[in-house]
């Protein structure tokens, strides 16, 4: 038996087979295709296509800044390649011509380039040749996938390298029941990460030497907090109790359902207002099922990057409302953010500059300032479905207050326009911003007299706070939200906004962590924005303690030396709690 560790980043046990992902070997077989079915053919072979870039696009996105410049050209060069109009129509004309599945054409074609290339002398055009043999692997993998390794993972637990959100996605849409994900690679902000808890699927994270590793028979998977591992040839003692453990997890699962009409009060009669995070249609699918008060965040970068182009104002009109409806219309409110767009989010079809750091560059706010006409399509869009509802705008990545005053000015000069032409649209509507960038919890004070409301994104303010990339596996240990110096800052910023009347709600990744819940009740946060999958939780949690014993943790957590101390206190308050 061997427990090997990782990180936690959607919660459960799963006891089941397990499905190792190996370098495949590619085993291309030839068949003809029917006349009839050459259309066929040629799509399947264009969603491979697109399958492929969007893999790569992902890989570019998520290396930059981590790999030098050589390398990430390379990627661009197999972008460009697979945009080639000569090997596209070869292939195209391949399958349509000799009739053949669009695999071996793949094969035929692509081993034609690599002859002619490696037989030249420029070492530069040699290096061509490994670059089109690489594509030409993805594309046929995205290929033999689509039917080999989809179905191959029905009801089994993943281990891998990494895996892309797009594989997670893929699975789901063809209703493979994906039991657990075990990664190498990722962290709990990233948006493979992201998707895992969207899609309620337990995976743990940062694992090393899996593939090193010989994987077969019944293994487990304990994706809890706090002894997150995965267990390999468990003893037969070990599995019994872990049978008990589920049995157990599903026992409470249900008794979390019954909390679903009650309200988040604690046992003193303090009531939180939780809300949830929409940032994809899947959110959206499940929020008609837990939305106690509405969507606290809704990341609206999801339509922009489900879109071909720029999404027009009229056509995200159309998805505001949708939320708003799905959501459950009047009594609720709707928080929308806009645009955040750059470090580690981009869009297919528009190129961003090239930054050493994105992070630190041109994102959130930033961008939209610096691109007028598209933050005013989409405020025209929020204002005009905001007619009437309770409809608020947040603005991201806010680090100076100029740029606040900026938005303002746009947002004046839009609502001009809108009068003007006589469109109705919401003239007093609440604006906040997300708080993630260190300088605005030093400057909370003016900040609280300008904005309605803020809401503070834990991701990324810890990620500024520590300086430790939220994607990154090298720095894990030093990415950490229980770390004192991140609660001082959520402290800090909770007490210059209550001297200012205004509200303060968590919508990063702790708000619906239960132990950070605890945390933020102690410094009087009573608004929380998470997954819906996590509401029913939190509930729990809340109805289970009283706010006066909680207000006790604060001086307490704030005292913390390290973010250990913080666990220790946090679990023991939420002993016997969950
Ligand atoms: C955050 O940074 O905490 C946040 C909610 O924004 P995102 O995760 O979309 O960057
Ligand atoms: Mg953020």
């Amino acid at each position: 038996m061997e427990r090997i560790k990782g990180k936690s980043i959607f919660e459960g046990i799963v006891i089941g087979e397990p499905y190792l992902r190996k370098k495949k070997v590619l085993n291309i077989k030839e068949y003809k295709i029917d006349e009839a079915d050459v259309e066929k053919e040629i799509n399947r072979f264009i969603v491979a296509l697109e399958e492929t870039k969007s893999e790569i696009r992902f890989l570019k996105n998520s290396l930059k800044g981590k790999i030098n410049d050589d390398e990430l050209k390379i990627l661009k060069v197999h972008l460009m390649v697979l945009d080639d109009p000569v090997l596209l129509s070869e292939i195209n004309s391949g399958i349509s011509k000799r009739l053949t599945n669009a695999e071996k054409v793949v094969d035929t074609v692509v081993g034609n380039y690599i002859e002619m290339f490696s037989k030249l002398k420029d070492p530069v055009y040699r290096q061509r040749a490994l670059d089109i043999k690489d594509i030409g692997e993805k594309l046929i993998n995205h290929l033999l996938s689509e039917k080999r390794e989809l179905e191959d993972l029905d009801g089994k637990i993943l281990l891998a390298k990494e895996v892309f959100p797009s594989e997670l996605l893929k699975a789901h849409h063809k209703g493979i029941d994906l039991k657990g994900v075990v990664t190498e690679h990722g962290g709990d902000t990233s948006h493979v990460a992201i998707l895992a808890k969207a899609l309620k699927i337990p995976t743990l994270m940062g694992v090393r030497g899996i593939k090193q590793m010989k994987w077969e028979g019944t293994i487990i998977l304990d994706t809890r907090k706090d002894n997150s591992c995965v267990i390999k040839d468990p003893s037969a003692e070990v599995l019994e109790g872990y049978i008990a453990e589920k049995n157990r997890l599903n026992q409470q699962t249900k008794e979390y359902e019954k909390l679903r009409d009650l309200p988040a009060e604690t046992m003193d009669g303090e009531r939180i207002n939780l809300y949830v995070n929409v940032g994809g249609n899947l959110d959206l699918e499940e929020i008609g099922k837990q939305c106690p008060e509405g969507v606290g965040l809704l990341r609206s970068e999801f339509i922009y990057i489900d879109s071909e182009f720029f999404p027009s104002e009229e056509k995200q009109m159309e998805i505001y409302e949708r939320v708003y409806k799905q959501m459950g219309g009047d009594g609720k409110s709707l928080t929308i953010r806009t645009l955040d767009i750059g470090a580690d989010k981009n869009l297919d079809y528009y190129e961003m500059p090239e930054e050493i750091n994105p992070s630190l560059g041109l994102r959130g706010l930033r961008f939209t300032l610096a691109h007028e006409s598209i933050f005013k399509d989409q405020l025209r869009a929020i204002l005009r479905v905001a007619h009437g509802k309770n409809i608020k705008i947040m603005y991201p990545m806010v680090t100076n207050l100029w740029e606040l005053e900026a938005a303002e000015e746009i947002l004046n000069d839009v609502k001009a326009e809108l009068r003007a032409e006589g469109k109705t649209f919401k003239e007093d509507i609440e604006i906040g911003i997300m708080v993630e960038v260190p300088s605005v919890v030093l400057l909370a004070d003016v900040f609280a007299q300008k904005v309605d409301f803020f809401s503070i994104g834990t991701n990324d303010l810890t990620q500024y706070i520590l300086a430790a990339d939220r994607q990154s596996s090298e720095v894990a240990n030093l990415y950490d939200g229980y770390d004192p110096a991140v609660l001082r800052a959520i402290n800090m910023l909770s007490e210059a906004a209550a001297k200012y009347g205004k509200k303060v709600s968590v919508c990063g990744e702790m708000g619906g962590d239960p132990m950070a819940i605890l945390a933020f009740m102690s410094f009087g946060i009573f608004d929380l924005s998470m997954l819906s999958a996590f509401v029913p939780r939190a509930k729990s949690i809340i109805r289970n303690v009283s706010l006066e014993e909680v207000r006790k943790l604060k001086d307490e957590l704030l005292a913390s030396k390290d973010s250990e101390e913080v666990r220790e206190i946090l679990k023991r308050s939420l002993r016997g709690k969950l």
